[in-house]
């Protein structure tokens, strides 16, 4: 479930208390310069133009579970998209303003951070300007409950009116709250609240899919959820692809120095010894036999040194 509001204030500078609460999440301590705040409204308990609102306890409990969340664009899960991270959420009571069904009004208020870096420029620039200013919150919650007759699942419409009474549903039992993100799509509505799509639909975080991939649990995908694990599986491919190019370069180089450190061990000795070798363990294999390979013959010779790229001696193999 996707619901896309529009705030983001005050920008700029944290304070100490602030900074405090920032560097809780950060590995290497920041400093105020380096660091820039901003404060985002989440969520509200308006009725939005799909006549659906959060019930009170749904905002406290979004309040807690977004506490530290990454805010992203778009709801994408690439990580060069992950530019901030919510370090304070707060449900706020505006005494001021009513809701359409007249409740008093509050909302969630999500007060975050992003580093000051090159690429982050224009991101903060955006920001700044108010070029980037609607949120969405990506979560999922356990039911809708009808305001004409108090049940789920029910035959009422939404937008409908039931003897005077409009219908429109009260969305409880938060489960879980996975991202909030900048999305490009205003289509704005009344009172600056917008949502951009499917309602009581379980949002599918990449993280969460493969949650249940882990535990073996079975999992509906839609078509977007299909999109960004395929995009996950093509990251991870050209991962593999260069992690197994790296690990060949260490067997072509564990091959060389053994051919001079233990010159009698057979060339299919050799090939099933490195077989299987986890990188890390060829590495250490690789200085092991250099520091044997210069006490047999000396300094290690030219051929021996690290490649230096353009692969030309690295053909010139050891015969054994
Ligand atoms: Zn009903």
């Amino acid at each position: 479930m996707i619901k896309s509001f529009s705030a983001c204030n005050r920008a700029g500078i944290p304070d100490e208390a602030d900074l405090e609460l920032i560097n809780k999440y950060a590995l290497v301590p920041l400093k105020k310069e380096e660091v820039f705040v901003f404060s985002v409204i989440l969520c509200d308990n308006e009725l939005d133009r799909d006549f659906e609102r959060f019930s009170e306890e749904s905002l406290y409990a979004l309040e807690k579970l977004f506490e530290g969340k990454t805010g992203i664009l778009n709801h994408s899960m690439q990580s060069e998209d992950q530019n901030a991270r919510a370090y304070r959420a707060k449900v706020i009571k505006d005494g001021s303003k009513k809701t359409a069904d007249g409740l008093d009004y509050m909302y969630l208020k999500a007060w975050c951070y992003t580093v000051r870096s090159e690429k982050n420029a224009s991101f903060i620039r955006d920001i700044e300007s108010g070029i980037k200013k609607e949120v969405s919150i990506s979560c999922s919650a356990g039911k809708k409950v009808c305001s004409v007759c108090g049940k789920t699942g029910c035959s009422h419409k939404k937008g409908g009116v039931y003897s005077g009474r409009l219908c429109f549903m009260t969305i409880e039992d938060i489960t879980d709250a996975y991202e909030w993100s900048f999305v490009a799509v205003p289509a704005q509505k009344n009172a600056g609240v917008t949502k951009s799509a499917k309602i009581n639909k379980k949002e599918n975080s990449m993280e969460n899919i493969l949650k249940s991939v882990k535990n073996g649990e079975s999992l509906t995908l839609e078509r977007d959820d299909v999109k960004k694990l395929s995009s996950y599986i093509a990251s991870l491919e050209k991962e593999s692809a260069d992690g197994r190019l790296y690990r060949e370069s260490l067997v072509k180089k564990a091959k060389k120095y053994f051919a001079v450190a233990i010159d009698s061990l057979s060339g299919d000795c050799v090939d099933s010894l490195l077989e299987n070798q986890t990188c890390e363990n060829l590495e250490e294999l690789c200085s092991a036999l250099k520091k044997q390979a210069s006490a047999v013959i000396g300094p290690v010779p030219q051929l021996l040194r690290e490649e230096k790229k353009t692969d030309a001696g690295a053909n010139s193999q050891f015969k054994f």
